[in-house]
Order: C-alpha cells, then structure tokens, then sequence
C-alpha cells in the first residue's frame, strides 16, 4: 500500500499567495499528485480523508534568512542600548559581533547544538519546514564548520529541510584586524576551498557594507564562489548603499538581503536577474530603524520578495516568522498575499528550491501546513505574536500532532 493521503475541504493559497476554496490535495510518496476543487477529485483516487473543515492550508513556511547557530546572549547589550549608550561605545566594551565570535568559538559542538535546539524547534512548531542556517561567528575555518556541523545536525533531528550559507564574511575577525584583504585572501584560498571540500555549505553569503567588506572584497569572494559552482546571496544595503545589490545580481544571485538603502539601479539589475529581495522587519523594529526598503519600487519592477526571521543574537533575537509576516505588513505595507508568498514562493526562489518546494503545485514535496483555526488567510498576518494551532507535514508525513487542536 501506498503511502497517500488525501486532504479535502481546504482553503489554499496559490504561488501569488491568493485564496482559492473547497480545495482538494492528493499526497502520494511525498510529493503532491493531484491538486483542484474538490469537486473535480478523479473518482480513482479514492483513500481516507483528511477533511479540513474550510481551514486554512499552506506550503511549509521557509525561513530564508536566519543565523541561528550561535552561542550565549547579546541581552545585556540591549539593556545598554536601552540607557542609551551608543553601539560603537558597546563595541569599544567588547560587545557587538566579535563578543558572540568570542563566545561561539569557546562553545563545543554539543554546546552550540544544545543552545540552538530551541530556537528551531520554536520555528518548528510555528509552521516552518525549511530554514536557512547561515554561519559567520566562527570566522576560521574550524568554527566555520562547526557552525555548519551544527546547523546540519539540527536538521536531522527536527526532520526539516536546512539550507547551510557559508557566511564567513560577516565579519573581520579580530586576528585579522585592520587586515580585511589578508582576511578575504585567507577565506578564498583556504576557508571556502575546505568548506566546499567537505560539502559543508550550499550557498556562500557576504556581509557588503560600509562596515563590512567592500565591493571589490565582495565581488573577490564571489568569483571563488562562481569557481566552486556554489550559489550566492549578499547582506546588501541595509545601512547605506555601496551598489552590492547590483554587483550580487550581476553574479546570479539567488537573493539581496535587507535593502533598506537600495537604489533604482540595484532594482533593475535585481529584477533583470531574477534576485530574489529578502525583507527581514525584524532587524528593522529591533534596532529602531526609520528607512524602509523601496518596497513600491521594487513591486513597480517585479522584484519578488520574501520574508525572513534574520534570527541572530545582535539584531533580530527572535524566532517567529509568522510575526515577521505582520511587521512586513504593517512597517512595509506588503499585502497579505505577498506577505504568505514571502513566506512560500518568494522564500523558497530566494533558497534555489523553488522547483521542490514553495507551493502546493503537483510534482513539489508535500511540505504542507494546516492552520486548524485561521479560516481566513489574512488571520496569518493579523494576529501577531499567538502560537496558532496548525498541523504539519514534511515530505508527505505528518508531524508530532503538536500545537493541533
Ligand atoms: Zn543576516
């Protein structure tokens, strides 16, 4: 006997994130085989049904963009901001980046899996089946990989699909200090040929910025990428505009992150590229910021967007991208159904993934959300911060029936 399932009366969405009613979804070894109104239902696909009841039912949640592997807490640090002092004097104290480099590095494996364990498995029970784990708290090729070893070992134990970033330019750590171009030819011709050696990392990411690498350090770190055949994403804009996003799209970027400060000539390339725009609110609301990604401008070009967590102990502690798709809404004025796609489609483009995952076509995995209580799919967005009751499947099997009423 097949291992099949049949969902009937569900209110789904499609790839643009818009309801469509009495639906019915047809599972069968993992994959989703047949997808229509339910009245349509072949007459041979007859097995137990999973009714629904109207309630709302979505692709898994993907969260593009998290840096969840990381060791201890940035909350004194935030207690210090709160009174008022500066970043730069909390990073002249030790504080900032290189104090959760510091204590990343002095954490064993098993440590740093056994802080990170909550973290996803609180994403895990809002509704995500894929995440993005990105490191760049290491720094050296050892903790890069244990950063790595981590994220992918947080995946076989939760049972969702984990995309691992090789983000070892976050940073210049700070045996490198005021050397960042030793430090880029360190990562070119050590770091990243041994990381892609050991097949740690799907994707490489560089933090391009005023105060990180600058463009001509981003687009070295890019062409090594382009050597190996990995994929690349890039930190892009988000406290000034150095041009990066273009450079990115011009090297295929699956996606620019943040872009708060993007200008016309980034949307262009992105949009012509196909670059994928990842919104990260929650950075955004954390530290204060008043300057809004060009949202209008972005949507005029057809530039996708996505949604993500940013989940990361300076700038985004938190671990709910159901409450992003909110703040995407409400500061950036994203629309639900883009918001549900930034969540879906638009996450899984912004991964590479969107051939597997992403949506309810037939002939994708059957990572498949069903929220027992939202029957309206704007409920998504408009509550925020509540655990909603839902009902998770990964690759055509149900989930510990957690959270399901
Ligand atoms: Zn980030």
């Amino acid at each position: 006997m097949a291992n099949q399932t049949l969902l009937v009366n569900a209110l789904t969405i499609d790839a643009t994130g818009t309801e469509q009613n009495h639906q019915a979804l047809f599972i069968r070894e993992g994959k989703i085989t047949w997808r229509g109104h339910q009245d349509d239902l072949p007459y041979e696909i007859s097995t137990e049904r999973f009714d629904c009841r109207g309630a709302l039912v979505t692709p898994g949640l993907i969260d593009c963009h998290t840096h969840l592997v990381y060791a201890g807490s940035r909350a004194n640090e935030y207690r210090k901001r709160l009174n008022g002092m500066s970043y730069q004097v909390i990073a002249q104290q030790g504080g900032g980046i290189l104090s959760s480099v510091e204590q990343l590095r002095l954490a064993s494996e098993e440590e740093l899996f056994t802080q990170s364990l909550p973290r996803i498995q609180s994403m895990v029970a809002q509704g995500v089946t894929t995440v993005e784990i990105k490191s760049g708290y290491g720094l050296n090729l050892k903790n890069e990989l244990k950063m790595l070893a981590v994220a992918k070992r947080l995946g076989e134990c939760t049972g969702i699909r984990v995309v691992k970033t090789f983000l070892g330019a976050h940073a210049v750590p700070e045996e490198f200090l005021n050397r960042a171009a030793d430090y880029v030819d360190y990562l070119c011709s050590e770091m990243l040929p041994a990381i892609d050696e050991a097949k740690a990392a799907d994707v490489v990411d560089v933090f391009s910025e005023s105060i990180g690498f600058s463009l001509s350090q981003t687009e070295q770190i890019f062409q090594c990428a382009r050597a190996l055949d990995l994929p690349i994403k890039c930190h892009a804009e988000q406290l000034s505009n150095i041009g990066a996003s273009a450079l990115a799209a011009s090297y295929g970027a699956l996606s620019c992150d943040h872009l708060e400060h993007l200008d016309d000539a980034g949307i262009k390339a992105m949009a012509e590229a196909g670059t994928v725009a990842v919104l990260l609110p929650g950075a955004f609301y954390f530290l204060n910021e008043t300057k809004k990604p060009p949202i209008e401008r972005m949507r005029a070009a057809g530039v996708g967007m996505a949604i993500a967590t940013d989940c990361n102990p300076g700038s985004s502690p938190t671990t709910s991208l159901p409450l992003m798709m909110s703040m995407a809404c409400r500061f950036f004025s994203l629309t639900i159904p883009e918001a549900i796609a930034g969540v879906t489609t638009q996450a899984a483009r912004a991964l590479g993934l969107q051939q597997t995952i992403g949506t309810l076509d037939v002939g994708m995995h059957a990572d498949i959300v069903c929220w027992s209580s939202i029957f309206d799919s704007a409920d998504l967005c408009y509550q925020f911060g509540n655990r909603l009751p839902h009902k998770t499947m990964i690759a055509g099997q149900w989930q510990t029936d957690r959270n399901f009423n």
